[in-house]
Order: C-alpha cells, then sequence, then structure tokens
C-alpha cells in the first residue's frame, strides 16, 4: 500500500459527505458565474437599451444570489471540518495503537520529539488539507475552466488569446512542485528535530542544571531553531519566487482582455455588453491563478506529512502476535530456557543460556553491569525475541502463547522505574484500575511503601508527577513492586528493584515475598548478594553466559565469581562458609533449601 493510498482509505469512509460538499461548492461556483451574465444584462439591455424596467428583477436577483452563496458556502465549511476532524481522529486512533504494538527495538531506535510531530504536527497538515486545499482546488479548477467555457461561448476568438497564458501556468506549476518538494521534506525533519531537543531538555532538565550546562543547551537549541527557520525560510523563497510568476501570468490575462477585447468592441466584433460579462468572468480566471503558487504549497505539506506518518506506521513489530495463539488466562509459572542466544545489531548479546524452574521457586540473578541480565527478563517477556533456542513457559513456547496473555501473567518492576503522571493509588492500581483499595494497600504494604505513602500530603491521592518527580529512588522503586504484586501474577521479575532500598527494607520486603500466597515463580535480578541468597536457584552471568549456576550454599563451595562477589560484600568469608557447611545439614531456602 502506498501512502496515498493508505490515507485514502480514511477518507473514503467520508465520500459521502465529501461528495455532498463538493456539490455545494459547485452550487457555489455555477451562482458566481451567474453574476457576470447579469451584469452584461444591465449593460446591454438597461443601460444601452434602456429597458429599466428589467433593473428591479436584476438586483433582486443578484442580492439572492449573494444571500444563498452565503448560506451554502457556511454549510459546505461545516461539512468540509467535521469530515477533516472525524479522519484525523481515526487517523490518529489508528497510528497510536500501531504506537502500541511496538516492540522495544522500536523505541530504542525511534526518537520521542519524531513519534510525537508524527501525532501533531504532521496531523495538522492533514487536516488542513481536508478542511480547506481539497475544495479550493476542486472550486478554483471548476471557476477556472467554467470560466472559460463561458468566454468561449460569448468570444471564442478571446477565450483563444487568454489560453495563451495556460501553457506557461503549467510549466511554473511543474517547476514550483519539483523544486518545493526537498524543501518540505526537510521542514519536516527540522520540526521533529526541534521537537526531540525540547522534549529531551524538558526531560533531563536535573541533568542540564547538574552540570550547569544552560548555556550548552541554548547554543544547542539556538542550533535547532536556526536549523527550522532556515528549512521554513527555504520554502517560503520558493513560493516567494513562483507566487509573483503566477500573479504576473494572471494579470496578463487582463492585459489580453483590454487589448484584444478593446480592438473587437472597436471593431464591432464583441459588444460592449459581452466585453463586460468577460470582464466580470476575468477573476474567476485570474484568481486560481494567482492561488496556484499557495496551493502547491499546501499540497506538498500534506504530501510530506502522509508520507512522514505512514512510514512509521507502516513499521512492523518484529514481535508478534501468533496467528494461532494458544489462549493462557492463568499459568503456572515453570520456566525453561533451552539453549537461549540472542543477538542484536550482529552483537552477540546472550549466548546459549539454559536453565529450568519449577512454579513456586525463585531464581536469583546475579552478574556484572551489561552481563545480559535484564536481557534474559526481556527475552521471557517476549519484549523481544530469541534469536536461537527456545525460551517455554509451562512447557509451552513463549511464541506460541497469546502474547498479551503471557505478558498479563507476569508481574515486572522494571530496572527503569516509570511513573505515570497520576495518583500513587492509579499507579499501583494500573494493572487493576477498578480493584478494591484493600487490595491496593496490601500490595504497598507487601513491598514496604505503605508507610511512606500515608505521610504523603493526600496519602494514597498524592499526584507523583512524570517519571515520579518528588519521590525518592528507593520510594519510586516500592511504588514499582507494588504496582507488580498488585497484578498477583504467576511469574514475578524483579530487575534491580531494592538496588536503592536500605538492607532493613529489602530484608522486610523478603519476608513479604515469601508469604506470597498463590503459586508465583519470582526472578530477582540484583548485585547485592543479601537480595538472592536464599534463592532456590542463582545464575551467575558473565558477558552474556551463565557461568555458574545452583543454590547460594554451593556456589560459594565452588569458590567461583559468586564467591569472590560474596567475598567483597560480606568480607568476613571463612566464618560465614563454617556457617553455611551446618545449614546445609539442616537444609533451607525458601522452598526449603536454605
Ligand atoms: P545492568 O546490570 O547494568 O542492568 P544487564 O546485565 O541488565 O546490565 P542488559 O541490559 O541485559 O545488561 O544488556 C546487556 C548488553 O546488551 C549491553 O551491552 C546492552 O548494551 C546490550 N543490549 C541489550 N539489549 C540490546 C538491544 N536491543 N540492542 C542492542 N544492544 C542491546
Ligand atoms: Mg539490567
Amino acid at each position: 500500500m502506498t501512502a496515498m493510498r493508505w490515507f485514502y482509505s480514511f477518507l473514503k469512509k467520508h465520500n459521502k459527505s465529501m461528495a455532498l460538499g463538493l456539490v455545494l461548492v459547485t452550487v457555489i461556483s455555477v451562482l458566481a458565474i451567474v453574476k457576470p451574465i447579469v451584469s452584461g444584462s444591465i449593460v446591454d439591455d438597461v443601460i444601452t437599451a434602456g429597458d429599466y424596467s428589467l433593473l428591479p428583477g436584476l438586483i433582486a436577483l443578484l442580492i439572492l444570489i449573494t444571500i444563498l452563496r452565503g448560506v451554502l458556502r457556511y454549510w459546505s465549511q461545516v461539512i468540509f471540518e467535521t469530515c477533516s476532524q472525524d479522519v484525523l481522529y481515526s487517523m490518529r486512533d489508528t497510528v497510536y495503537r500501531k504506537l502500541l504494538q511496538e516492540d522495544f527495538n522500536f523505541y530504542n531506535k525511534k526518537r520521542t520529539g519524531d513519534l510525537l510531530s508524527r501525532q501533531t504536527g504532521d496531523m495538522d497538515a492533514i487536516r488542513h488539507f481536508i478542511a480547506f486545499v481539497i475544495y479550493q482546488v476542486y472550486e478554483n479548477v471548476f471557476l477556472f475552466f467554467f470560466a472559460l467555457v463561458m468566454i468561449f461561448t460569448v468570444s471564442w476568438k478571446l477565450a483563444l488569446c487568454m489560453c495563451v497564458v495556460l501553457p506557461f501556468a503549467l510549466l511554473v506549476t511543474l517547476s514550483q512542485t519539483k523544486n518545493g518538494r526537498p524543501c518540505f521534506q526537510k521542514i519536516r525533519e527540522q520540526f521533529s528535530s526541534l521537537n526531540t531537543f525540547v522534549q529531551e531538555n524538558v526531560s533531563g532538565n536535573r541533568v542540564v542544571k547538574a552540570f550547569s550546562k544552560e548555556e550548552y543547551e541554548i547554543g544547542k537549541f539556538n542550533k535547532e531553531n536556526d536549523g527550522y527557520r532556515d528549512a521554513e525560510l527555504a520554502a517560503a523563497e520558493i513560493w516567494t519566487k513562483y507566487v509573483p510568476q503566477f500573479e504576473f501570468l494572471s494579470n496578463m490575462l487582463t492585459v489580453i482582455l483590454m487589448l484584444v477585447g478593446s480592438i473587437m468592441v472597436i471593431q464591432d466584433s464583441m459588444t460592449l455588453g459581452n466585453y463586460v460579462t468577460i470582464n466580470g468572468y476575468l477573476w474567476m480566471l485570474m484568481n486560481p491563478l494567482r492561488q496556484i503558487g499557495w496551493r502547491i504549497n499546501d499540497i506538498q505539506r500534506f504530501t510530506t506529512s502522509v508520507e512522514k506518518i505512514y512510514a512509521t506506521y507502516s513499521e512492523e513489530p518484529a514481535v508478534k502476535h501468533p496467528k494461532k495463539a494458544i489462549p493462557c488466562r492463568k499459568l503456572q509459572g515453570d520456566v525453561e530456557f533451552r539453549n537461549v542466544s540472542y543477538s542484536a545489531d550482529d552483537e552477540d548479546i546472550i549466548h546459549n543460556v539454559s536453565f529450568s524452574v519449577k512454579s513456586g521457586q525463585t531464581v536469583g540473578i546475579l552478574g556484572s553491569t551489561g552481563s545480559g541480565k535484564s536481557t534474559i527478563m526481556n527475552l521471557l517477556c517476549r519484549f523481544y525475541d530469541v534469536t536461537d533456542g527456545e525460551v517455554l513457559v509451562d512447557g509451552r513456547n513463549v511464541k506460541d502463547l497469546d502474547l498479551y496473555n503471557l505478558r498479563q501473567n507476569i508481574g515486572m518492576a522494571m530496572q527503569d522505574v516509570f511513573l505515570f503522571s497520576d495518583t500513587v493509588e492509579g499507579n499501583i492500581a494500573y494493572s487493576k484500575p477498578d480493584c478494591p483499595f484493600e487490595e491496593v494497600q496490601k500490595a504497598a504494604i507487601m513491598a514496604d511503601a505503605d508507610s511512606f505513602i500515608r505521610e504523603m500530603p493526600d496519602g494514597y491521592d498524592t499526584i507523583v508527577g512524570e517519571r515520579g518527580v518528588g519521590l525518592s529512588g528507593g520510594q519510586k522503586q516500592r511504588i514499582s513492586l507494588a504496582r507488580a504484586l498488585l497484578k498477583q501474577p504467576s511469574i514475578l521479575i524483579l530487575d534491580d528493584t531494592t538496588s536503592a532500598v536500605d538492607m532493613e527494607t529489602e530484608s522486610y520486603i523478603q519476608q513479604q515475598l515469601n508469604k506470597i500466597d498463590h503459586a508465583c515463580t519470582i526472578f530477582i535480578v540484583a548485585y547485592r548478594i543479601s537480595s538472592i541468597k536464599d534463592a532456590d536457584l542463582i545464575l551467575v552471568l558473565n558477558d552474556g553466559k551463565i557461568v555458574e549456576q545452583g543454590t547460594h550454599d554451593t556456589l560459594l563451595q565452588n569458590n567461583g565469581y559468586y564467591a569472590t562477589v560474596f567475598r567483597h560484600q560480606y568480607g568476613d568469608y571463612e566464618r560465614y562458609i563454617g556457617e553455611i557447611s551446618q545449614t546445609t545439614r539442616k537444609g533451607g531456602g525458601r522452598h526449603g533449601t536454605k
């Protein structure tokens, strides 16, 4: 499908209204054509022939036509404006739905400002096209050719002389279209770039302040601002060059009428009334010619915007909903990674990872920064698809499961906490907006968030701004944890969720997690041994590979990377080894391995 076909698929739903609008415009144009005929009749029949009885009727006709045109103009404009808003509404909705379907890779590579521009500035160019440009172009073309036909009926010789300007008008039109196109592409790109810059600077304002980079950012902004202004000026330079050429051609029509028409009247090959009639039609020829430059401008803005929006819309997500999805409303939570590898942009990120956990077990994942911990969790949620191997949940490949069901069964507190501009309650109850307050509070208590929330000015009704402004890092993490817990998921993922809370809070949260009363497999990604030491299985990752796996005690006995990290964090290793040799004899862990 081409961009224009895609646009037309929205417009065609309003075919009938648009057709009615164009019929009204046709009537308005025809009524405009009657005016010169009446004027010619006043000159020939009333003034020259002296039949004054015709005058009141002709004047009344003129007044009636003027009123009728006004009413029809109002009606047609209401139609075009309504159609444009309706088309825009469904187009925005369709594009937004597609944006929500896009995968992580799409958002990794797209600039937020670009996506915002598609939904705002570009959409407005489309609105302007439907509400104004379509009927303007139609009316002008109609008036031009109708007037030409009428002039032919009055004097074909004069009409032919006037047609001399047509080839020139065509040449200028083609030239403006060709030269203007790159300018409009540039305008849209600069507009997106300016949008991205402002959006990033507003979001990253705290970093700018912390580094006192205001002047530097102003300099960068000025560059973007200059770029956008220059792009608009370059486009303006094009139309300011072409609009006078169209003006010249339209004025040539007056010259032709005066020169050729006067000669014909003097030679008696045309009446003075006919001369007046043709003079009345003249504006119908001149006006469209004058407006060509502007309308090309509008049309190019429109086509560029449609192409940009369609290019974004037509990007298909790599992670797709399976065609024959296995519905899975409630999963058990058994998870298996079978020889899983993942690479992106020709870079291997995960190599041959295999492990298996049963529902109800806890998995701890430890590894240096960039070792692939979050990526493994992202593969489990199908935010990315594996390049090799299989991720199985309840024994079924995640690629075959209903994508939304799978994610509904997973509660994830992401490493990069994002809170919506909403109340604390609204943020926690994001997955279940209608759940009773008690459930929200229970989740908050489990995440050790209840006490600090109640101390906030409006408690659970406190609005936390974009990205949770006004909350500490640990507070944001705990709200995010409560949000994940409220889902009562079969698989709970805590990606670095307790990194910003103190040890006491972390220990409280761990106790609470032990109290989860439904089958739930828990993944805890952490740097702190204390966060994962009680897990049933600990995976130690390095450079995308599992280098060690086992329980806390077996890993300590292996004396590898895990034991080294433990020594760094706990220091007194020898004493601890003594302690664990006793505890291993007793058995343990959240599910009996501690
Ligand atoms: P940290 O502890 O810092 O959170 P991590 O172990 O969670 O690190 P990941 O976020 O999984 O690390 O990233 C592992 C590596 O893969 C990093 O080098 C990252 O840049 C790269 N990476 C992850 N996802 C992608 C992707 N979609 N495209 C390209 N590179 C990626
Ligand atoms: Mg990570």
